[in-house]
């Protein structure tokens, strides 16, 4: 039996073998080409159950298959895993961009849509249809016969440059390296920086110590090195890689920058509109370019009165602490550091004495146990490595979803944190198909002291990105809909999904909440008030610089979408300065080139669409705004925590986001409490 073919429950990790990989994917793709060829040839008007229902349960099959291969890739890679997953996954993406662009089905969709029985489709299934039409044309599929070649060649290319940029970026940060010998010049630097250095050093056979542009690396020299010559050398380094000023000609992005916006122009105009900003957001939350950059440019306002006062404190603090008469570039974060420790005086290693594995997840399940009036309850299941626990999750003593939580850092597993799932929710024949996630996460592994296993200690931006994590997972697991294209977190508005996310994460600063989840790793008693007080003043250290950096990205990139016209006189250059010009309160040197190195626009998904983080961050913060307007009416925050989950977490994607958020704050968005968490409420307002 292979294991990736066995669909009955649970993933058999405990039957898994890397020699599976193969022809369990070759087996299901076979199956799902013939269902598809099948479909495509009925003559009869396509019908939800004869249409959808077959090419989605093949399509799952599939998707979920693939989906633990790609799971186990990134927590416990091994060789013979790595290889059958690089020599599988160009076979899948071949099915699925075949599929996107397969006019026959696109041909169904439309019959389907314009069908007597669309008009009978409760409301989820005729979002999927939409979905699913919307998602072609978007695709080319209705362009002219004529037009067409021209449309693939542009996605060809567009892919190409992408990959390219990417690539130019990723040399010119390894290509890097800065080799200090005298000890003297990383005065400052905390001992862990420098003992990566030296180690990085002995690697290559060098003596000293061994910078290279990866954060990690640098980071430290700007933020704690007292050498600001140093400091300048590694900030004009990062600050031109992969440009025309960078270390080497052929990892120049400036004509790569200009092709991709030709071409992503060009696609908008053979798809009917006027810029690529209007195509990027078709399927979001926003509805139109000047919304988004009404949006941005109401933040800059706000925001600029206390980025102003952020930047003058810096300046006098620079000037009078630490004799820096004119504040550089280089500067910046070396004095906002020094300035950070003298106000505030406490550590994050202070702070992690408080925050035990047992406590903060007890502690994480308790607020949501008492908030969406659920169960969460130890469960078994085969795993992959003996560190993964597993959880259901249960409402009046029904299964309502199950999920996995990995949460150390060890070899073989991929960095950062994330929730990813495993199955959708969906109604079978026989009942509900339970939803299941994986969560995932990089903390420090329990220590082993003499023999004895401590708990895991976790830093307070841990327990934020835990919270985060099961944002998401709580968005996939506790949804009501029964249809797996609109169930959890799929078909919802990409500038929405952080809704659940960031909104778990204000819990982690409720002293309530704070005083459940923690114990001191020596005397047990829970967090102090008096270094809950400091953590909460240094929350908002320097959020108007911070607030305004984002808005300066978002506007820049939806402008060079929307109205930069990548063929008259203005240069890239130009526009950023101009957006810069407008908004920012630090602008910095003339040969700063940090566009070039602006992977998340010219080489990842968020084309016209970096403003999403500030935008689901309004709608986020709105809806803990009414957790706050209940505090102290326990009532009142139970239903609160009921229409939460009702409004928004159990509708997933099957009506529009802005629909979700009206019905659950009985009015529109307001970006009030944005600003107050940030701490920009003016005095007097
Ligand atoms: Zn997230």
């Amino acid at each position: 039996m292979n294991a990736l073919l066995d669909f009955t429950d649970l993933p058999r990790f405990d039957l898994f073998t890397p020699e599976q990989v193969t022809p369990a994917i070759a087996a299901l793709l076979a199956d799902a080409r013939a269902v598809v060829q099948q479909l495509e040839n009925a003559s009869a008007t396509p019908t939800w159950n004869d249409f959808v229902t077959p090419l989605e349960a093949v399509t799952e099959k599939l998707g979920r298959a693939w989906g633990v291969v790609g799971h186990l890739n990134a927590v416990v890679d091994t060789p013979e895993l790595r290889a059958v997953y690089n020599e599988n996954q160009p076979k899948v993406t071949e099915f699925w961009t075949e599929l996107g662009s397969n006019l026959k089905l696109f041909d169904k969709y439309k019959a389907l849509q314009a069908s007597p029985e669309y008009q009978s489709l409760e409301p989820a299934r005729r979002k999927i249809i939409d979905n699913a039409v919307r998602d072609f044309r978007l695709g080319g599929a209705e362009l002219p016969e004529d037009k067409k070649p021209r449309f693939a060649e542009i996605q060809e290319q567009q892919a190409a440059l992408a990959t390219r940029f990417s690539e130019n970026v990723l040399d010119a940060t390894n290509a890097y390296e800065l080799i200090v010998e005298d000890e003297a010049r990383l005065a400052g630097l905390p001992d862990d920086a420098k003992q990566m250095a030296r180690a990085a050093a002995e690697k290559e056979g060098k003596p000293g110590w061994r910078f290279t542009l990866h954060f990690p690396s640098f980071f430290p020299i700007l933020q704690y090195a007292q050498d600001r010559e140093l400091r300048k050398t590694v900030y004009t380094a990062n600050a031109t890689k992969a440009s025309e000023l960078g270390a080497n000609p052929d990892w120049d992005n400036t004509q790569n920058i200009v092709d991709i916006l030709r071409l992503r122009d060009e696609e908008a105009k053979l798809l009917g509109y006027r810029n690529f900003a209007e195509v990027s957001l078709v399927p979001k939350m926003a509805t139109s370019p000047a919304q988004v950059i009404g949006f941005l440019e109401d933040l800059a306002r706000r925001a600029r009165p206390f980025a102003e006062n952020d930047l003058a404190e810096l300046r006098a603090f620079a000037k009078a602490e630490l004799g820096l008469d004119q504040l550089e570039a280089w500067d910046v974060t070396y004095a906002s550091e020094k300035l950070r420790e003298q106000r505030y005086a406490f550590s994050e290693q202070e702070v992690k004495q408080y925050f035990p594995e047992p406590q903060v997840v007890g502690g994480l399940f308790r607020l949501i146990q008492n908030m969406f009036g659920v169960l969460i309850k130890p469960d078994t299941s085969p795993r992959w490595h003996d560190d993964v626990s597993f959880f259901r999750i249960e409402k009046q003593g029904q299964l309502i979803g199950q999920f996995y939580l990995d949460l150390y850092a060890r070899n073989g597993k991929r960095g950062g944190a994330w929730m990813d799932d495993a199955r959708g929710r969906k109604n079978l024949a026989g009942g509900i198909q339970t939803p299941i996630a994986y969560l995932t996460c990089n903390f420090t592994e329990p220590q082993v002291i003499n023999g004895v296993r401590k708990p895991a200690y976790f830093t307070h931006d841990e327990v934020i990105t835990l919270f985060h994590e099961f944002g998401h997972g709580l968005h996939h697991m506790l949804t009501a809909v029964d249809e797996l294209g609109v169930s959890g977190i799929s078909g919802v508005e990409w500038d929405a999904v952080e809704l659940p996310s960031q909104f778990m994460e204000n819990f982690c600063w409720e002293w309530d909440v704070l005083q459940h989840m923690t114990a001191h790793a020596e005397t047990g008693q829970p967090l102090p008030r008096a270094l809950y007080d400091k953590m909460i003043a240094a929350k908002n250290f320097q959020s108007g610089l911070q607030m305004l950096r984002q808005v300066e990205f978002s506007l820049f990139d939806m402008h060079l979408h929307y109205d930069y016209d990548s063929r008259g006189q203005q240069s890239v250059a130009d526009l950023l300065a101009d957006v810069r010009h407008r908004v920012a309160v630090i602008i910095p040197p003339a040969f700063n080139r940090f566009q070039h190195s602006f992977s998340h626009i010219f080489a990842g998904g968020y084309a016209a669409g970096y403003y999403s983080y500030k935008w689901a961050e309004v709608l986020s913060a709105d809806a803990y705004g009414a957790f706050e307007e209940a505090q102290g009416d326990p009532n009142r925050l139970a239903e609160t925590g009921l229409a939460f989950h009702r409004e928004i977490l159990s509708v997933g994607g099957s009506r529009p986001a802005l629909d979700s958020f009206t019905a659950f704050r009985g009015r529109e968005p307001s970006i009030d409490a944005l600003l107050r968490h940030n701490g920009m409420v003016q005095s007097g307002q």
